[in-house]
């Protein structure tokens, strides 16, 4: 089915006008101001006219009101929404205008003379500068302002809730509460480790791996965070030219994310001496002391042979007070036996987890 002579139709259909290659697009808007920075765009400012009401007149193109005639204020420029901008083409910048001292209309800095009056421009101050605004404010102007202030003031209510809370805990935690207490009884303990020189697997950063490790895997682990390059972000700033034109940048900042940086962690085995068991000994303030008797088997430093570790020795005194709870001290031999069982004691307990603070006991008066 190609070709058919007989079908006139399509080809070259003469009142066919559609899709021409766009021939009237006379001026390209939103042409760059500056042609070396593709992200900066020139626009003209507006202002209403003061006289008779005309609103939204061109900053740069109506100097005066082109309804009555009046003369621009160059403080009541301001920019344009989204849909009103209007692009200044091939924009050339001889700086903000400058306010005539004599009549104070705003001309041109590239002009020497008041167009009003004549008057001598030279050192005549520039014009007052917009300022800048969020670029979006059209799109969120004060109809939005209502409905955010309750859930911000609940945030704030929450917020204070939690504060409060954290606080009293905070504090109850370092609270202390008066105990009454009476020395109850004395009791040491003695103990010796006994350890056993053994085979034992580990993991540690591969770094960190003792020399004498052997059987040594390897794999993968996050060890600590680095900051990446996460994109950008990017907002429009306006900025006042000050010569009823604004001009817009776009201004971006890099966006960053946290990452793992994995690093080799090592499960190994190694040779090492381990307590194994732990022989106590115990007595009250009138049991001679004495170290508990430890058997050693196999002694040597071969694999499974074993040896005394660590010798230990504490001396408590047990307290109870009126409701029968009980509290422990530990102290040096010396002071234990001089704490009198019967005698009485003030001190601090913690409130919340009711432990005695040993260095707050006083002799009850
Ligand atoms: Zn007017
Ligand atoms: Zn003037």
């Amino acid at each position: 089915m190609t070709d058919n002579p007989d079908n006139p139709g399509n080809p070259g259909n003469p009142d066919n006008p559609g899709n021409p290659d766009n021939p009237g697009n006379p001026g390209n808007p939103g042409n760059p101001g500056n042609p070396n920075d593709g992200k900066t765009r020139t626009y003209e400012m507006l202002w209403d006219c003061e006289y008779c009401g005309k609103p939204a007149l061109l900053g740069k193109t109506h100097r005066y009101c082109p309804e009555c005639g009046g003369a621009q204020n160059p403080e009541k420029r301001y920019f344009p929404p989204e849909d009103k901008k209007v692009a200044v083409e091939d924009h050339v910048y001889t700086g903000a205008d400058l306010k005539c001292p004599a009549c104070g209309t705003p001309g041109s800095a590239a002009v020497k003379f008041c167009g009003e009056c004549a008057h001598p421009l030279e050192g005549a101050q520039e014009v007052k500068r917009i300022a800048d605004q969020p670029a979006d404010s059209s799109a969120q102007k004060t109809p939005k302002k209502t409905p955010k202030k309750t859930p911000r003031k609940r945030l704030f209510l929450f917020g204070g809730i939690a504060l409060v809370a954290a606080a009293a805990l905070f504090f109850s935690f370092g609270m202390k509460k008066k105990v009454d207490i009476v020395a109850a009884q004395h009791t040491w303990q003695r103990t010796i480790a006994v350890e056993q020189f053994k085979e034992v697997r580990e993991s540690e950063w591969c770094d960190e791996m003792p020399k004498d490790a052997f059987n040594v895997t390897r794999h993968k682990e996050a060890r600590t965070e680095r900051d990446v390059p996460d994109g950008e972000e990017c907002r429009t700033e306006r900025v006042d030219n000050g010569d009823g034109t604004f001009s817009e940048k776009e201004v971006c900042t890099t966006k960053y994310r946290s990452e793992a940086v994995e690093d080799d962690k090592c499960n190994f085995s190694v040779k090492k001496w381990e307590v194994v068991r732990t022989a106590e000994a115990t007595g009250g303030v009138n049991d001679a002391l004495a170290w508990p008797q430890v058997t050693i088997q196999n002694p040597g430093t071969h694999l499974g042979a074993e040896r005394e570790g660590a010798r230990k020795e504490a001396f408590v005194v047990h307290y109870t007070d009126a409701t029968k709870k009980t509290y422990t001290c530990e102290f040096s031999q010396d002071k234990w036996r001089t704490i009198a069982v019967g005698s009485r004691w003030m001190g601090k307990a913690n409130n919340v987890t009711g432990n005695l603070d040993c260095q707050s006991l006083a002799p009850a008066k």
